[in-house]
C-alpha cells in the first residue's frame, strides 16, 4: 500500500493524515470545503513542531511529510489510484452510507474501505458496497499520533486477507491493532461508556460531586483523567450518541444514557468544544478547566 485517502479532515481525519504522511504514505485528504483542509494542514503542522520539540522528528521529516499530503474538496479526484481509503467524516449514519456508496463507485475495485467510525456498525456500512468482504473498521484513538490503539472491526462479510492487511499496516505506522468483531461499540466503547454513564449517574443521584468522582477514579484505578473529565473531551454529544447505539444494539436498560447527559446535551453543554461541560473551559482551550460546574 502506498496511496491512503482519507475523508473527513476534522479532529480524527488529520491526525490520521499525519501518522499516515509522517511514515511515508502518500495522503489525499479529502473534505467538503478548502477552508476545513487549510485548518487540517495548520493542525498537522502545529502537531508535528510538538514532536520536533520533544525530538521525535526533524524539520526535514517535517517539510517531507507534509509535502506528501494532498488535499481534494472533490471525492473523484481524491480517491483516483488509492489502496485504501479511511472514512473519518462526521459520525452519522446517513452520512457514512452516503460516502461508502460513493466510495465503492469511485474507487479502484482492489482498494479497501476503512471506516474510523466509533460506534456506527460496519456490516450496515459494508453492505451498501459491492466489496463488503474489503469494508472493515479501523478505529484510532484521539489523539491519533499520540494513542497507540488500532480497534480493527471485522464486519460479517469482511475476508481473512483484508484483516491481516490491516493489522499489518497498524503495526506500519507504531501501533498496536486488535482484532474485534462487529457488534455495538466494538470493545473500547461497549466498556468505557457505561462506565463514563455510570459516574454520570452517581453525580445525578448525588453521591458526590464532580471533582469527587474524577478524584476517586484517577487516584484509585489509576485513569489518568477522571471520567466526566474524559466525557467532557470526547464530547457529551458523541458519548450520547453511542450510549443510543448500545442501548439500541443490545436493547438492554443498562445502557439507557442518564437523563443529566441527555439534558445537558439538548442545552448545548457539550463539554471542552462547547466551552462547558462537568468543567468550564477557557475559550478555545482544551487544558485550562477554569471550574467545575456541579459542586456535592
Ligand atoms: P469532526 O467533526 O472533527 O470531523 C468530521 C469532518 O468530516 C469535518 O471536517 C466534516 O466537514 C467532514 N465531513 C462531513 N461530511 C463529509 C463528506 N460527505 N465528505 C467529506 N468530509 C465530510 O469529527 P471527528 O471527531 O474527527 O470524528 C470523525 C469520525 O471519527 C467519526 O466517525 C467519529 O465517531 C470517529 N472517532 C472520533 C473520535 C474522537 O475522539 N473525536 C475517536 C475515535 C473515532
Amino acid at each position: 500500500m502506498k496511496n491512503i485517502a482519507v475523508i473527513g479532515s476534522g479532529t480524527m481525519g488529520n491526525g490520521i493524515a499525519h501518522v499516515f504522511a509522517q511514515k511515508g504514505y502518500q495522503v489525499s485528504l479529502i473534505d467538503l470545503k478548502q477552508e476545513y483542509l487549510d485548518r487540517a494542514i495548520d493542525q498537522i503542522a502545529k502537531n508535528m513542531d510538538r514532536q520536533i520539540s520533544k525530538g521525535k522528528m526533524s524539520e526535514d521529516e517535517k517539510m517531507a511529510a507534509l509535502d506528501r499530503v494532498f488535499t481534494f474538496t472533490d471525492l473523484e479526484k481524491g480517491l483516483t489510484a488509492v489502496d485504501l481509503v479511511v472514512e473519518a467524516a462526521t459520525e452519522n449514519l446517513e452520512i457514512k452510507l452516503d460516502l461508502f456508496r460513493k466510495m465503492d463507485q469511485l474507487a479502484p475495485k482492489s482498494a479497501i474501505l476503512a471506516s474510523n467510525t466509533s460506534s456506527i456498525s460496519i456490516t450496515k456500512i459494508a453492505a451498501v458496497t459491492d466489496r463488503p468482504a474489503q469494508v472493515i473498521g479501523m478505529h484510532f484513538m484521539n489523539p491519533v499520533p499520540i494513542m497507540k490503539l488500532v480497534e480493527v472491526i471485522r464486519g460479517y462479510a469482511t475476508s481473512d486477507e483484508v484483516t491481516s492487511e490491516i493489522m499489518d499496516l497498524s503495526r506500519k505506522l507504531d501501533k498496536t491493532p486488535v482484532e474485534v468483531n462487529d457488534y455495538p461499540g466494538f470493545v473500547a466503547n461497549r466498556i468505557l461508556m457505561p462506565m463514563i454513564n455510570e459516574a454520570i449517574y452517581t453525580l445525578y443521584e448525588g453521591v458526590a460531586g464532580v471533582e469527587e468522582i474524577d478524584t476517586v477514579m484517577k487516584l484509585g484505578m489509576a485513569h489518568p483523567m477522571g471520567p466526566l473529565h474524559l466525557a467532557d473531551f470526547i464530547g457529551l454529544d458523541v458519548c450520547l450518541s453511542i450510549l443510543k447505539v448500545l442501548h439500541l444494539g443490545f436493547g438492554n436498560p443498562k445502557y439507557a444514557p442518564c437523563p443529566l447527559l441527555v439534558n445537558m446535551v439538548e442545552a448545548g453543554y457539550k463539554g471542552v468544544k462547547t466551552g462547558e461541560g462537568f468543567y468550564q473551559y477557557s475559550a478555545g482551550s482544551k487544558e485550562l478547566v477554569v471550574a467545575p460546574r456541579f459542586n456535592k
